[in-house]
């Protein structure tokens, strides 16, 4: 099992869009382990962003992120890092698969609507960054998860 941290960004949550958005990880069958909603200070998204720290787009988007709340999930599944990306679609939200969460609801490269991990080492600083609290995340069994799996996938 992986985990991984997930950012609905100020545009999801100013669009109406937290509940269909948490829905498609959902239905999909990762597990919610952490969900917070909140203001963040520019200082920690300077931290989770700091590998664009040279690109031009860098102060737009720190700026973006914190013009409103945004929520934080930790998601947990088999290979839920690359489920996850796969679920979000193209950074362009234009370029991006229809059925895929920007791909159905998105128009912009900016306001993309979601943010998720892309390597298991950026998993585990962002996971830190935004659910720093050993209580702040919970370890649970959902009552269906023998079917969301099949027993061969060794499911720990
Ligand atoms: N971004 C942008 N302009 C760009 C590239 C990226 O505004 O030309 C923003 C966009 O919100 C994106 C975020 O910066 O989601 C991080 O970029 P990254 O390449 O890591 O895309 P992601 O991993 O979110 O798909
Ligand atoms: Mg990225």
């Amino acid at each position: 099992m992986e985990r991984t941290l997930v950012l609905l960004k100020p545009d999801a949550v100013q669009r109406g869009l937290i509940g269909k958005i948490l829905g498609r990880f959902e239905d999909k069958g990762l597990k919610i382990v952490g969900l917070k909603l909140r203001k963040f200070p520019a200082a920690l998204l300077e931290q989770h962003y700091a590998a664009h720290k040279e690109r031009p787009f860098f102060k737009n988007l720190v700026k973006f992120m914190g013009s409103g709340p945004v929520v934080a999930l930790a998601l947990e599944g088999k290979d839920a890092i690359e489920v996850t990306r796969k679920l979000m679609g193209k950074t362009n939200a234009r370029q991006a698969e229809p059925g895929t969460i920007r791909g159905d609801l998105g128009m912009s490269f900016s306001n993309n609507l979601v943010h998720g991990s892309d390597s298991a080492e950026a998993a585990k600083t962002e996971l830190a960054l935004f659910f720093p609290g050993a209580e702040e995340t919970v370890a649970w069994e959902p009552a269906n998860l023998g079917w969301i799996y099949s027993v061969e996938e060794e499911l720990r």
